[in-house]
């Protein structure tokens, strides 16, 4: 079905577009970023053809089968599912980001294996504003000493914030919590961090989180079509 994918780039562009110019933004601060995962290379390839450079992938082994299978392509590649201890060198090694991180131990592994030779590993903060204890993500009571703490790291550089509400259809529930999102972030860089990326939004919700400041928007299903089968986020 890679045929309906440049058509899906161009009308999630125009939607991006809409909805920053509704919020008095300029698109050009907001970066879409394709969420592949479960997706093979060839709808990767599709996307990239329509001029999508980012791409975010959950599971590690998947998303190193598919690098290699694209590597004569210029693509950034951004890790966005949960980090276990066992992932960090492969995350470290072949990753532009890491929008996941919520724990020192990760990100201290994180530092120690990216290697000399690339630019420090881009990363974002994953919270958990919904309280949900099995969720991921630092609360929100816990964050602003993890960010002091990761931002020391030599070999990362802390971008900012990364969340995944609760999903609602409900835009005004959606501006709400986006908005919990956005007032941590404002609180960091209050604080002296210079944070630059709020990385929320995802197919269902992304134009809220424009409304709400959102600089990335993590799209999968609007790109990509229905996943066929459930993963975890
Ligand atoms: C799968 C996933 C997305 C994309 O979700 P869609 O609803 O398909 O757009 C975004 N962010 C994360 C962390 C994900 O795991």
């Amino acid at each position: 079905m890679t045929e309906l994918i440049p058509g899906r780039v161009l009308a999630v562009r125009e939607r991006l577009t809409h909805a920053a110019h509704a919020a008095s933004r300029n698109p050009q601060d907001i970066t879409l970023l394709a969420v592949s995962k479960t997706y093979d290379h060839t709808a990767v390839r599709a996307a990239a053809l329509a001029g999508q450079r980012d791409f975010g992938e959950n599971y590690l082994q998947e998303a190193l089968d598919k690098q290699k299978a694209l590597a004569n392509l210029d693509l950034v590649w951004h890790f966005i599912g949960p980090i276990q201890s066992n992932k960090t060198r492969g995350i470290a090694e072949n990753f532009a980001w890491a929008h996941s991180v919520d724990r020192l131990k990760v990100a201290e592994r994180l530092s120690a294996q990216r290697p000399d030779g690339l630019p420090p590993l881009n990363v974002c903060l994953e919270v958990n504003i919904s309280g949900e204890a099995s969720k991921g993500g630092v609360t929100p009571d816990a964050l602003q000493q993890l960010a002091e703490r990761v931002a020391d790291l030599p070999r990362l550089c802390l971008r900012g914030l990364m969340a995944i509400p609760a999903p609602t259809p409900d835009p005004l529930q959606q501006r709400l919590a986006f908005q919990q999102v956005r007032g941590l972030f404002d609180t960091l860089n209050a604080r002296g961090l210079s944070l630059d990326t709020l990385s929320m939004g995802m197919s269902g919700d992304f134009e809220a989180a424009i409304a709400e400041g959102s600089t990335l928007v993590r799209i999968g299903t609007a790109l990509f079509g229905a996943r066929h089968y459930p993963v975890a986020a």
